[in-house]
């Protein structure tokens, strides 16, 4: 068996980062976790309150992590938010929190953990992207848009630091049953679930076993990649 890994999981408290974090714990790795107000995380993770848009907080996490499970090897940048608006009312607080936390909260810890892959020689970066990124989405300008934005990171990323041993790609999901789409309309899911090839939304594992194979020895020559999950709803996209 291979020495448990440092694997940092934003957002891991609920939804798709508790799966992911369930299949790291399981393969025997040392998890941590940033989220920022609701529930606790699973009592086998090292959870830390705070707000990943805050690099005294993010300094400060990666310090804890550091000292208790070593330096992080696994990033998993999925902490997200969603304020849904249409363009005319969307106010620039909608547009800013967004961005703030999908794409400035996956820079501030994607920067930090760099630090210690660079050191290590070896790291896998992966970033919760989302279909809409790239398939767009009324009412989701300030989310579509932090979300593809990460696709330019992942693949700058790769081609400034993918000779150290670094991988950096973006998952992204479809319609995952979580409380971010349990918090749409009932006949907005329905007509959601009617254009999906699969023709139903995914459980958050789906996603977490895509994450997980990202991360491991196999997908060495995997980056700059967007994989999605998403029941066929993007085609590939
Ligand atoms: P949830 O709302 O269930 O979880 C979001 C997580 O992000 C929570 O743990 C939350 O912490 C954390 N978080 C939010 N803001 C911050 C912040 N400022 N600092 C630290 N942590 C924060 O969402 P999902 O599990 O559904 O989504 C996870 C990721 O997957 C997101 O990036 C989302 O955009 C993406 N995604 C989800 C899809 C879906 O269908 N559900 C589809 C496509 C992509 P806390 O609970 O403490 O507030």
């Amino acid at each position: 068996m291979s020495e448990p890994r440092s694997v940092l999981i934003t957002g891991a408290n609920q939804g798709i980062g508790a799966a992911i974090a369930a299949r790291f714990l399981d393969l025997g790795d040392k998890v941590s976790t940033i989220y920022h107000s609701g529930q606790d995380p699973d009592p086998r993770i090292l959870g830390i309150t705070g707000d990943v848009t805050d690099t005294e907080t993010v300094e400060a996490a990666f310090k804890t992590i550091e000292a208790q499970n070593g330096p992080v090897e696994v990033l998993v940048a999925n902490a997200g938010i969603t304020r849904d608006q249409l363009l005319l009312r969307m106010t620039d607080a909608e547009f800013d929190s967004v961005l703030s936390v999908n794409l400035g909260g996956a820079f501030k810890c994607v920067r930090r953990a760099s630090k210690s892959m660079l050191r290590l020689k070896r790291g896998r970066i992966v970033l919760i992207g989302s279909v809409v990124a790239l398939y767009g989405s009324p009412g989701q300008v300030n989310y579509s848009s932090s979300k593809s934005a990460l696709v330019g990171m992942a693949r700058s990323l790769t081609r400034e630091i993918g000779s150290r041993g670094i991988t950096a790609n973006v998952v992204a999901p479809g319609f995952i049953d979580t409380s971010m789409t349990a918090a749409l309309p009932q006949e907005r899911q329905d007509a959601y679930k009617a254009s999906i090839p699969a023709g139903r939304f995914a459980q958050p594992d789906e996603v977490a076993g895509v994450v997980q194979f990202l991360a491991s020895a196999d997908a060495g020559y995997i980056s700059g990649a967007v994989i999605p999950v998403d029941g066929g709803l993007g085609m590939g996209h």
